[in-house]
C-alpha cells in the first residue's frame, strides 16, 4: 500500500505525455505504472496533466538595492511561485569581492530564505574580485553552490569583473568543475545619462551591447574551456550570432537562459503611459529581435524569470535613474512560456535546469526522484486574472495562456491544492554538478 496515488493523469515523462499512475512514498516517487495499486490517499487527475515541478533558476527575493528592497520576500515570493507550479527556486548571494566574505553572504541569505515554502538554493556572486580566485571557487563548491555569477558591467557600482579575471575564472571553471553565470552586457556600450526617461532604457542598454559581449565571452570559452551560462538573454540577434561560430559550444558548455518578458513584450511598450512598469535590465528589444528569439528558441537551455518585483509607486518616477529595475514573474512563467513555446518549454523549465545547475533527484517524474510535481488543466482562451505575489501589479495581467495550475506538490505534500494555499516548508538544496 502506497501513501499517495495520482491516477488517470496525463503524465509528462521523457518528453511526452503518457497515461500512467504515480505512486508516492515518503516524499519520493516510488512507482510509475500503468497498473492500479492501493494507496491511502488517491488523487484523481483525470483530464489533467501531471508535470514535474518547475525550477526557476533565477529569482531575486528580498533584494536590497539600498534605497529600496524588492517587495517579494522568500515567503511571499515562494507562495506566488507554488501557484505557478514552481517547486524550487535559485536565488543569489549578495556579491562579494573576496573569498573570506562568502560564508557570511551565505549565512545572511540562508537566514532570509528559511521562510520559503518551496525548495531553494543560491548562486554565489562575485564582484570586482580582489582575492584569490581559486580559493573563492573552492569555497563556494564546498558550500554546495557550484555556480558563480559575475557581471561584465555595472562598473559604476563596482560590480564589474574585467576580462583578465573572467579568463582566469573560465580556467577555474574547467579545472574545478563549476559553471559561471554571466550577466553579459558590454560596459563600454552602456550609456547612463541622468536625463534619460523610462522609454530611453533600450538606448541606455542597446541590444548590441549584449551581442558583442556574448561573442567575446564565447571566444574566451572556446579558447580557455570551462562552462558559461548566460543569464537573461534578451536579444534574438545575440542567439543568432552565437549559432554561427559557436554552435558546437551551445547547449554543451555555453548555456543560454532567457526570460518570459522577452517573449511577451517589445520595447514599444516603454513608450506607453505606464511604460515605466516594464523597466528591467537587460531591457525589452525590438520586434525583430523578438522574432529571432522565437526562431532560435531551440538553443535556449532554460527559462528563468529574474523575478525582482516592485510596486507602482517605486516604479512611477520621471527619470530612469530613479526607477528600480526589475519585475515579478515567478508565478506566471510556466503559463506564459507554455503559451509561447508549447511543450518544448517543459524540459527548459525542469530537467535542463536541474542538469545544468546540479540539482539532484528533481526535474523529472522518475522513480526514486522527489515527488515535486503539479497538476495542470489545459483550457481554451484563458487569461491570467489573479496574482499572488506582493507587488501591486503584474505585467502579465490579462496575458493569454493555455491552462491553469490546479495543484502543486513538493516532496509528496500538497503546498497548493485546488487553487488554495496549504502551507509548506522549503528545504535548502546543496548542489553538485555532473561528474563531481
Ligand atoms: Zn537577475
Amino acid at each position: 500500500m502506497y501513501e499517495k496515488a495520482i491516477i488517470y493523469g496525463s503524465v509528462y515523462i521523457d518528453g511526452e505525455f503518457v497515461s500512467k499512475h504515480i505512486y508516492i512514498q515518503e516524499g519520493k516517487i516510488a512507482k510509475i505504472s500503468e497498473k492500479l495499486y492501493e494507496a491511502e490517499e488517491v488523487i484523481d487527475a483525470q483530464n489533467l496533466e501531471v508535470l514535474p515541478g518547475i525550477i526557476d533558476p533565477h529569482v531575486h527575493f528580498e533584494l536590497n538595492l539600498g534605497h529600496v528592497i524588492s517587495v517579494d520576500d522568500f515567503y511571499t515570493g515562494s507562495v506566488a511561485a507554488v501557484y505557478g507550479g514552481v517547486t524550487t527556486i535559485i536565488d543569489f548571494l549578495d556579491p562579494v569581492d573576496h573569498q573570506s566574505e562568502i560564508e557570511n553572504a551565505y549565512e545572511k541569505r540562508l537566514d532570509l530564505a528559511k521562510k520559503s515554502v518551496c525548495d531553494y538554493s543560491f548562486h554565489a556572486t562575485i564582484k570586482k574580485p580582489r582575492g584569490n580566485l581559486k580559493e573563492f571557487v573552492q569555497k563556494i563548491k564546498q558550500l554546495g553552490m557550484p555556480t558563480l555569477k559575475f557581471f561584465t558591467t555595472y562598473s559604476d557600482s563596482g560590480r564589474r569583473t574585467y576580462d583578465e579575471q573572467i579568463i582566469e575564472l573560465m580556467k577555474l571553471s574547467e579545472s574545478e568543475n563549476i559553471t559561471l553565470l554571466g550577466h553579459i552586457e558590454s560596459d563600454e556600450l552602456i550609456r547612463l545619462d541622468d536625463s534619460f526617461l523610462a522609454r530611453d532604457l533600450p538606448l541606455s542598454r542597446p541590444a548590441i551591447s549584449e551581442t558583442i559581449e556574448a561573442l567575446k565571452l564565447a571566444e574566451f570559452l572556446r579558447s580557455y574551456g570551462g562552462k558559461l551560462y548566460m543569464v537573461h538573454l534578451s536579444s534574438g540577434r545575440t542567439l543568432e550570432a552565437l549559432t554561427g561560430t559557436y554552435k558546437a559550444l551551445l547547449n554543451k558548455s555555453l548555456f543560454i537562459e532567457s526570460c518570459p518578458q522577452y517573449f511577451s513584450f517589445t520595447k514599444d511598450i516603454l513608450n506607453e503611459d505606464n511604460g515605466y512598469l516594464y523597466t528591467f535590465a537587460p531591457p525589452l528589444r525590438s520586434a525583430n529581435e523578438q522574432a529571432l528569439l522565437f526562431k532560435y528558441s531551440k538553443y535556449i537551455d532554460t527559462i528563468g524569470t529574474d523575478h525582482c518585483a516592485f510596486n507602482r509607486e517605486h516604479k512611477n518616477k520621471k527619470l530612469l535613474k530613479d526607477i528600480p529595475l526589475g519585475i515579478g514573474g515567478v508565478e506566471h512563467s510556466f503559463n506564459i512560456m507554455r503559451h509561447h513555446l508549447g511543450d518544448d518549454v517543459i524540459d527548459k523549465m525542469t530537467k535542463r535546469v536541474a542538469e545544468i545547475h546540479g540539482i539532484r533527484n528533481k526535474g523529472e517524474l522518475k522513480e526514486g526522484y522527489d515527488a515535486d510535481l503539479f497538476l495542470y488543466e489545459p483550457m481554451k482562451a484563458y487569461k491570467i486574472s489573479d496574482n499572488h505575489a506582493q507587488s501591486d501589479y503584474s505585467v502579465y495581467e490579462q496575458h493569454p495562456i493555455d491552462g491553469k495550475v490546479v495543484s502543486t506538490m513538493i516532496r509528496g505534500e500538497f503546498v497548493m491544492r485546488d487553487r488554495k494555499f496549504l502551507g509548506g516548508k522549503g528545504q535548502w538544496l546543496r548542489r553538485r554538478l555532473a561528474d563531481d
